[in-house]
């Protein structure tokens, strides 16, 4: 069987990115990677979005980026507006393609279906997939988005809605957030922050077509695509052997009091590319223990206080666009982290604190 110096389990978001940023920092010209993926076809099947706080290497797959976004409660809005660091969605379809064709130049790199069609006994292996079932009784964010186009411009198509809690929150933490990516298309999704077990809450369809025509007073529009999806907010409990580096949601790259994994992702890449000659001397990448310490203190209030989560995050968002943006995106620094620990309800997070 075919040996490779390198081989990545799981060939989405995570596995292209790393082979990507292989291949054009040059590692790939006398090293052979192969990339196992399941998948028949690669198609838009998600979209990424995050606050751009750092050049990464999509930004032709960008759909939109937006300076100002709001976050409404269900009794006042507030908007906030950055110019340094601009929201983007990327189009994971463009993103898949733009990665195929730059790896189908190089010889050296191959796919495959399945681990036991190579041998990969002397590979370095880098994992993305979550080798059992994830437990559904733990807290995750599950949604359904939807790509709506009206025949009329109703879209305001400078400013995202980030967080709309003005909805049904069945004791669970429940939003929904507009995209939009001109005056008369956006992607709407319907959040929940709350276990898998609970069936109720996944009529999506419903949710989002309710939502649209009561809150949004759209009644015109046809859907042209549609994602769904479950991320988990805890780490799964992959033991990390010394031979395989763990990448991507299934190597902790999801910050969880948020569920953004895109920038992480492309951040852990950069790591591994740089360390790639010394990848087992390498310390293990991590999005930093503050945030590991600050957002497990943060979703148990939620677990806990499901209903005063929209207050919570509404507060949050008072705190200045670069201090919120930074703290979401594993920027900041201690008087930022502080900025926004002073917004919290003392009392509560300190009860979560013992
Ligand atoms: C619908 C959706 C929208 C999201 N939106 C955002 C967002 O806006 N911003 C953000 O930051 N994050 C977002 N996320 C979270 C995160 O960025 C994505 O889940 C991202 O795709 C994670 O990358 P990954 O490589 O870890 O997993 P994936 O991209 O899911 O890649 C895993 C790959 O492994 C393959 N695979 C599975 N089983 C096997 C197997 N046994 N053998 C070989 N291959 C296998 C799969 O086919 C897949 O291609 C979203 C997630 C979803 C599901």
């Amino acid at each position: 069987m075919k040996e490779f110096d390198y081989i990545i389990i799981g060939g989405g978001c995570a596995g292209l990115s790393l082979a990507y940023e292989l291949e054009i920092n040059d590692k790939l010209k006398e090293k052979t990677l192969a990339i196992i993926e399941t998948r028949e076809e690669y198609k838009r099947d998600k979209t990424w979005s995050f606050w751009k706080v750092f050049n990464h290497n999509f930004d032709d797959c960008v759909i939109k980026s937006w300076n100002n976004f709001t976050i409404n409660s269900p009794d006042s809005s507030h908007e906030l507006t950055n110019k340094k660091f601009p929201y983007q969605s990327i189009d994971s379809g463009k993103f898949y393609k733009k990665i195929n064709s730059k790896l189908s130049t190089n010889s050296n790199i191959s796919f495959f279906k399945n681990l036991s069609e190579i041998n990969s006994e002397n590979s370095i292996i880098f994992n993305s997939v979550h080798e059992k079932e994830l437990d559904k009784s733990k807290l995750w964010q599950h949604f359904q988005g939807i790509e709506i186009e009206t025949p009329k411009n109703i879209f305001d198509e400078e400013i995202i809605n980030l967080m709309d809690f003005n909805c049904d929150q069945r004791n669970d933490v429940h939003f929904f957030y507009t995209l939009p990516f001109s005056k008369n298309k956006a992607l709407i999704e319907t959040t929940w922050l709350s276990d898998l077990k609970d069936q109720s809450l996944m009529d999506y369809d419903l949710q989002l077509e309710n939502y649209i025509k009561n809150n949004l007073g759209i009644k015109d529009y046809k859907i042209n695509f549609t994602e769904k999806g479950a991320i988990p907010l805890f780490y799964s409990s992959l033991k990390s052997e010394n031979k395989i580096i763990n990448i991507g949601s299934a190597g902790g790259m999801t910050r969880l009091s948020t569920g953004y994994t895109f920038l992480n992702i492309q951040e852990h890449s950069k790591y591994i590319v740089k360390n790639i000659d010394n990848i087992y001397g390498a310390k293990i990448f991590n999005l930093g223990k503050k945030y590991q310490f600050l957002d497990n203190i943060f979703l148990k209030v939620l677990k806990d206080y499901p209903e005063k989560m929209p207050k919570i995050f509404f507060n949050m968002f008072k705190a200045s666009s670069d201090t919120v943006i930074k703290f979401l995106s594993n920027k900041s620094n201690l008087i930022e982290d502080l900025l926004i620990i002073l917004k919290m309800p003392k009392w509560i997070f300190l009860k979560k604190l013992f």
